[in-house]
């Protein structure tokens, strides 16, 4: 077995992982990074959020082509879907992406090992892959394994049309009726690309509202919107076994008569995914829902050992998981490294797309924290008209005595790209007013969020 040391191994290259690496590069530390996927990018760039945008994005544009050109005078006579084309493009895009953090990973001199990493003891940690067999001997080492699908008690897998979303994101045929299991952000995005490509969509939700978590009258709107494009969603439905039929599959759940549909995708959330990982080789235990305890500076109750993303607490985000392996690197190597958690922004990306930021008004409310709120709705904003994207509207939430921004919400075009100014407003604690007196471009939609923070004092111009 070759042996190597390293000031640190990660364990894991996705979001969290990689971007720890180059970060640790960055401050001078000999860095080296596994992942059994022949890839890198973890779960989001191979099998998550990079495929499931493409297919958004595709999917998207064949429902404009289809219903949207007429009303700008444009006339397309036949608008016809290559399903192939589009997981091809999908594809494409994943190797692209996935080939260019190889790239910053080589450029960086971090090393990458391709294979199924175990720790073997302090400090320690093997590696088994195509290339043989390696003894890692490391300084530092950060978990950073992700999470894998949840799946239901009852249900039968089949790899094919019972699946999770890694199935939904490589149908090669539109399903014919797809029933999603579970309205939360993968069931919601999935659900819409092959309701746009013509199945029939019925989510099954067992709580009384989509969007577990992100703010409700924005969740309530989502649901609105999606039902009107053709999502049928029941709340209240708890599943609880799937199995294939003779001609399909067949949902049960309680107090209902059997679901019959052509596919199932089992979205009901992710757990954290140290299986075989050796954690028990140097005491980590991992805590009732699998994930593995840290403390504010994402070290492990083990000396050497850190975990950072889907694997420890908080939401299972991307961009979570890489703020937490540069603040954790920069622990390691200066003793100072932070992560805002009220800054942390959500995306849904269906259309239109829904973002949040900071609390919601339920959290406020819960909290007894004295707010007040800015509403402003898209139908007001000249350049969503122009879009012809008029539906939703942005929400800002301030404190009532110290006009602190505490939370922003939107539905509504590009809401995921208008939520960075108010992770940025909350990241700097700004006030209402000063996002209000900032000067937004005009005609953008921008100018929204603008507007919402005006009102927040009853001083919106444009509503
Ligand atoms: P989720 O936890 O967001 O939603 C799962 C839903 O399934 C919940 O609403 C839950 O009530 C429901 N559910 C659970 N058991 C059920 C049952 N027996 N019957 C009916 N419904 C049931 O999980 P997800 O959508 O699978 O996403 C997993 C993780 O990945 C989340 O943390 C999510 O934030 C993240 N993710 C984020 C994005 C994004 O940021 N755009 C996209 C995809 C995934």
């Amino acid at each position: 077995m070759k042996q190597e040391s390293f000031d640190l191994v990660v364990i894991g290259g996705g979001p969290g992982g990689y971007v720890a690496a180059l970060r640790a590069a960055q401050l001078g530390l000999d860095a080296a990074v596994i992942d059994e996927r022949d890839t890198f990018g973890g779960t989001c760039l191979n099998v998550g959020c990079i495929p499931s945008k493409s297919l958004l994005e595709s999917s998207h544009r064949f429902v404009e082509a289809r219903d949207g050109l007429k009303d700008h005078g444009v006339i397309a006579s036949k608008i016809d879907l290559n399903l192939t084309a589009m997981q091809r493009r999908k594809k494409r895009i994943v190797a692209r992406v996935t080939k260019g953090v190889a790239a910053l990973l080589y450029r960086a001199k971090a090393k990458t090992f391709n294979g199924r990493a175990t720790i073997t003891g302090p400090g320690k940690v093997s590696v088994s892959g195509k290339k043989g067999d390696f003894e890692l001997a490391a300084k530092h080492v950060i978990i950073a394994t992700g999470s894998v699908s949840a799946s239901l008690p009852g249900v039968e897998f089949d790899g094919d049309r019972i699946g999770t979303s890694a199935e939904a994101l490589a149908y090669g045929e539109v399903p014919k009726h797809l029933v999603v299991i579970g309205a939360g952000a993968i069931g919601l995005e999935l659900g819409s690309v092959w309701s746009r490509l013509g199945a029939k969509v019925t989510v099954l939700e067992y709580l009384d509202r989509i969007l577990p978590g992100m703010d409700l009258e924005t969740a309530q709107e989502t649901q609105k919107v999606l039902e009107q494009q053709g999502l049928v969603i029941e709340l209240g439905v708890r599943v609880t076994g799937v199995k294939t039929t003779k001609t399909g599959c067949s949902v049960k759940a309680e107090d209902r008569a059997a679901l019959r549909c052509s596919h199932v995708l089992v979205a009901v959330g992710r757990k954290p995914f140290t299986e075989g990982l050796g954690l028990e080789s140097v005491d980590i235990e991992p805590d009732e829902r699998g994930r593995i305890p840290v403390n504010d500076h994402f070290a492990t109750a083990t000396s050497g050992f850190y975990a950072i993303g889907d694997v420890i607490r908080g939401p299972m985000l991307a961009h979570k998981a890489s703020e937490e392996g540069v603040a954790c690197v920069e622990q390691i190597v200066s003793g100072y490294g932070h992560v805002n958690y009220e800054a942390i922004p959500n995306i849904v990306y269906t259309w239109p797309e829904v973002a949040g930021v900071g609390k919601t008004e339920e959290e406020l409310k819960e909290a007894g924290v004295p707010f007040r709120k800015g509403t402003f709705p898209f139908l007001a904003n000249g350049r969503a008209q122009v879009l012809g994207d008029t539906v939703g509207q942005v929400k800002v939430l301030a404190h009532e005595k110290t006009d602190r921004v505490l939370g922003v919400h939107i539905i509504g075009p590009q809401a995921g790209d208008l939520i960075a100014e108010a992770a940025v407003a909350i990241e700097f604690g700004a006030s209402a007013e000063d996002l209000a007196r900032a000067c937004h471009a005009h005609p953008t939609l921008a100018e929204s969020v603008k507007e919402a923070a005006l009102a927040v004092d009853g001083r919106a111009l444009h509503f």
